[in-house]
């Protein structure tokens, strides 16, 4: 089991009966799949029971393209002894993907800058405690910053 560059695998999510199982099962293929409206289409956020579009509580979880835009970017600097194993302050960005969908995440591996607005990434996966998670990889770096 490979260890997280940001968190402690104490905070690996329960996969069975949690709300994302369908997105963690697919990870572990390497797939990512997120919720769209079972009836009318409509991509849904990860928590999202009703549609706004349609109003259906009809959840189907399909595989999109692991691909997107940083919408936005955030550094933290908070500390969690334990938890947060990283040392230096770390990105969660907000990614537009193609699939209508918005995922927050984080890098995979800890970047030496913060991404910019705009920037294309793929979506790959980090391993926390044995459970794959979506995490963002810069595929054009913009600034000197990005690891080459
Ligand atoms: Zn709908």
């Amino acid at each position: 089991m490979t260890t997280d560059w940001l968190l402690s695998e104490t905070l690996a999510p329960q996969v069975e009966g949690d709300l994302l199982a369908p997105l963690y099962e697919a990870a572990a293929h390497g797939v990512l799949a997120l919720p769209f409206c079972g009836e009318c289409g409509t991509p849904l956020d990860l928590d999202q029971q009703v549609c706004d579009g349609c109003g259906a509580d009809e959840i189907a979880w399909r595989p999109v393209e692991p691909a997107g835009t940083v919408h936005s970017a955030t550094r933290v600097h908070r500390r969690e002894p334990g938890l947060v194993v990283a040392e230096e302050p770390y990105p969660v960005l907000d990614v537009e993907l193609s699939s209508g969908h918005r995922l927050i995440m984080t890098t995979r591996t800890a970047p030496p800058g913060l991404p910019r607005i705009g920037d294309p990434v793929a979506v790959v996966f980090r391993e926390l405690g044995g459970v794959s998670i979506p995490a963002a990889a810069l595929t054009t770096p913009s600034t000197s910053e990005v690891t080459p």
